[in-house]
């Protein structure tokens, strides 16, 4: 579990720490945030495993791979949920905020993606969790932009190209000129999204069996970085992520899939209903 301090990571971890038959890693950036969180799920009676873990420090994620390795020697669930967001009176520079946001939630996922894959069980479930603002953003993307980024045979690397396309102008300002949206957060989720789809056909052809891997939208969820203006409590928040990582061994659907409420919709089409 990435980034499960607070929000709605803790809250996976808790619904984790209830129904996973095995050990759970809670994961913090920070340390001392990451050991309280332990702590107060211990006083609820339920015990995670602690570990450090930046998915923006390479060092750091080498550092987590070695204790799974070492210690699991494998994975059965990896839920990405770690993500950031600038506020929307921030006056940070739009360009900064571009790079800073898709750092994270763009090029942090894929880099412990790339670290973690290769320790995936067969019958392993993966959760990437995005945002219905990937559905909002890519409706705001001009239609030539659109087909680049809905182009069912997209690379990795084409992918990584266009999230710097869309960095480099929206340092330069002509973002928008150029067909992309005003939203740092939702090009940075329309990434996490198309990133999903890549993944999901890469692991459909690995010799490893049956892992799943889904994006999903958790809802407007009561947290920091909602500014606690979602309506959804943590747990409500947890619960699609949740479905998704204990996804019983043998099913077909969802897979692939952007899953919302429990279920799997066109990510582009999709419109939030609280
Ligand atoms: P949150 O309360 O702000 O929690 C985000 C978590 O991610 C925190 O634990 C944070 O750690 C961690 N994090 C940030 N950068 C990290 C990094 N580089 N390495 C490791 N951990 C890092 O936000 P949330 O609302 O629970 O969001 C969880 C996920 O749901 C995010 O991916 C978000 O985009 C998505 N989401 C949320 C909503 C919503 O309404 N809240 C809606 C749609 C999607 P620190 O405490 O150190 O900052």
């Amino acid at each position: 579990m990435t980034g499960s301090n607070k929000g709605i990571g803790y809250a996976i971890v808790r619904g984790l720490c209830k129904q996973f038959k095995g050990d759970v890693v809670l994961t913090a950036r920070n340390e001392d945030l990451g050991k309280k969180a332990v702590q107060s799920l211990n006083e609820e009676g339920l015990s995670p495993k602690f570990h450090q873990l930046d998915i923006t420090d390479q060092a750091s994620i080498g550092r987590f791979g070695d204790f799974i390795k070492n210690t699991y020697g494998g994975i059965d669930v990896l839920v990405n949920n770690a993500g950031i967001a600038y506020k929307n009176d921030s006056t940070a520079p739009f360009g900064e905020q571009a790079e800073v946001t898709i750092k994270t939630n763009y090029f942090g996922t894929l880099a412990i993606s790339n670290a973690l894959f290769p320790l995936l069980r067969p019958h392993a479930r993966v959760v990437n969790v995005s945002s219905m603002s990937s559905s909002f953003a890519i409706r705001k993307c001009s239609p030539e932009i659109q087909a680049k980024f809905m182009n069912p045979n997209i690379t990795e690397e084409e992918l990584t190209h266009l999230l710097n396309d869309f960095i480099q102008a929206a340092k330069n300002g002509d973002h928008e000129k150029k067909g992309y949206p005003n939203s740092a957060y939702g090009m940075s989720k329309v990434g996490v999204t198309v990133l999903s789809q890549i993944q999901h056909r890469q692991l459909s052809a690995d010799p490893r069996e049956d892992i799943i891997l889904n994006a999903c939208c958790p809802g407007y969820v009561d947290t920091d970085m909602s500014s606690h203006k979602g309506p959804k409590t943590i747990d409500e928040g947890a619960d699609t992520p949740i479905y998704l990582a204990l996804l019983p061994e043998g099913v077909k659907t969802p897979a692939g899939d952007f899953v919302a409420g429990r279920k799997a919709h066109k990510w582009n089409e999709y419109q939030y209903t609280p």
